[in-house]
């Protein structure tokens, strides 16, 4: 019998990094037996010493930065800076976590009168799965394990195929920091290891990634009572009215569609423009993206890594063939570089419509489509026009009009003159296919457990 395995490649390189042992459907089934025979006992640790435990995983992080950023860097092909960004990033999420944890969590006494008194608890769901993507590994993961662990939770981890070796740091980290090895397991393998992880007798399936496997996972769990959350793709609309700094808002933009080479679920993916100041725009968007450097994921100075996953190359040139086959303008970009590994050339595209995919299905690659609009309504239509619903914006000076225009967008998130921002203390969510539940804030919290009602009669 050939034991099951997994190959981590360098996507910058095409390098075989190291190939892992990998869990199958027996090792799978023993780690969630072990997690359920486990959980209680760490729910019964005071929420003292599960902050304490939080604490020396966060200094840990930190100790470990330049060995952690390197191992990111060279299995996703994400430039060092920005793994280091993540891994410094991921430091005020945890201390929000520690802070608000208890409180979240606390009994709350909703009702005294009468001889009765009324309670509200919130108990830990139990053994909760946690199935990740790959694009920013330590928030997406962390997002799930920190506050699932912090309200007594055992947790199944099952890190991307993309990000495997973060996820066995996060493991090991959380480990030594004093989780017990039941209460967190890692569990490494492909989709097939997800989904033997989710036949499991689970409490929570808690998943991020795209909608085609978001759609796999809630029937793979449909029978069962399971607590379902899914955080799926987006594609995130910005409007620029005539009224800004054009420079200033062309570069903001600009770092929104490239940060992270666009392989973010909240990378600005369309961009639509008030015609009063649509050339200015594209022109200095265009100067800006030229100015992005690309390069070797380990040099300090690159900006544009390397495409994670190889088939998304073909859903990227797909997408710009489509756009330019329908009357689209290259303004820069467009074309697969030669190898070694996997690399696109930062592209923005002109005189697009909704007719074209780039407009309307997800890219996830350094693509943007930048689109004239003659007025705020017609921004407003476009903008809601689409399946997607995760994170929507609008710059302008003119903040009354930004709220007007932000309450009538369908998105989980807006933003008034910035763009790609995650904050620990706001609730993560999607409307339409980008999904349903939250993470993060204190809702982001509470999620982990579920209320339990007491209805107290005294006897006097
Ligand atoms: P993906 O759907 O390909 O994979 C996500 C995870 O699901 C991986 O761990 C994979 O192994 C697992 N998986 C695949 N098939 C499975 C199955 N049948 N059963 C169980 N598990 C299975 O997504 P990806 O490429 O890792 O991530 C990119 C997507 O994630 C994009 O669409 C992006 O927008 C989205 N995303 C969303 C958020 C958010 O917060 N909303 C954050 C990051 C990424």
């Amino acid at each position: 019998m050939t034991m099951a395995s997994l190959d981590i490649l360098n996507p910058a390189t095409g390098a075989l990094i190291t190939t892992l042992p990998a869990d199958d459907a027996a090792s799978v089934a023993a780690k969630a037996a072990a997690a359920r025979a486990a959980q209680p006992a760490w729910a019964a640790v005071p929420m003292a010493g599960k902050v304490a435990v939080m604490q020396r995983f966060r200094a840990a992080l930190l100790a470990q930065i330049d060995t952690l950023a390197r191992t990111l860097t060279e299995e996703t092909g994400k430039p060092i800076t920005l793994s280091r960004n993540e891994v410094n990033g991921l430091l005020p999420r945890i201390d929000f976590f520690m802070e608000q944890a208890e409180g979240a969590i606390r009994d709350e006494h909703v009702f005294d009168g009468g001889g009765m008194h009324e309670q509200i608890g919130h108990i830990p769901l139990g053994v909760v799965l946690n199935i990740s993507a790959w694009n920013y590994p330590y928030f997406v993961g962390c997002n799930v394990i920190v506050p699932a662990l912090l309200t007594g939770n055992a947790v199944l981890y099952k890190p991307s195929e993309y990000a495997t070796l973060t996820g066995l740091h996060i493991t090991r980290l959380l480990h030594a920091a004093g989780v017990p090895a039941d209460v967190m397991q890692c569990l490494v393998g492909t989709g097939e290891v997800g989904a033997a992880a989710l036949a499991q007798r689970i409490d929570g399936a808690f998943f991020t990634g795209s909608h085609a496997t978001g759609v796999k996972i809630a029937a793979a769990v449909a029978q069962r009572m399971v607590k379902l959350q899914l955080e799926l793709g987006g594609k995130d609309p910005m409007y620029v009215r005539a009224d800004v700094d054009v420079k200033a808002a062309a570069e903001s933009l600009a770092d929104g569609a490239m940060y992270n080479t666009g392989q973010g679920c909240c990378s600005v993916e369309r961009i639509y423009v008030h015609e009063a100041v649509h050339d200015a725009f594209v022109d200095h968007f265009v100067a800006t993206v030229r100015g992005m450097q690309r390069g070797d994921p380990l040099e300090a100075d690159s900006y544009i890594g390397a495409i994670t996953r190889a088939p998304q190359l073909q859903v990227l040139q797909a997408q710009v063939a489509d756009a330019l086959a329908k009357g689209a303008t290259l303004a820069i970009g467009g074309h697969v570089l030669p190898g070694p590994g996997h690399w696109f050339e930062p592209t923005v595209l002109t005189n697009v419509d909704h007719g074209m995919e780039v407009m309307r299905e997800e890219s996830f690659g350094p693509i943007v489509g930048i689109q004239k609009v003659g007025s705020d309504a017609e921004a407003v239509r476009l903008m809601n026009d689409t399946r997607y619903g995760l994170t929507a914006g609008v710059y302008t000076k003119d903040e009354a009009k930004a709220r007007e225009l932000l309450a009538l967008v369908n998105a989980g998130s807006v933003y008034w003159n910035c763009c790609d921002r995650v904050s620990p203390r706001l609730p993560w969510s999607g409307q339409g296919d980008s999904g349903v539940g939250l993470t993060l804030g204190r809702h982001g919290i509470q999620t982990f457990t579920r209320p339990k009602a007491w209805h107290l009669r005294s006897p006097g």
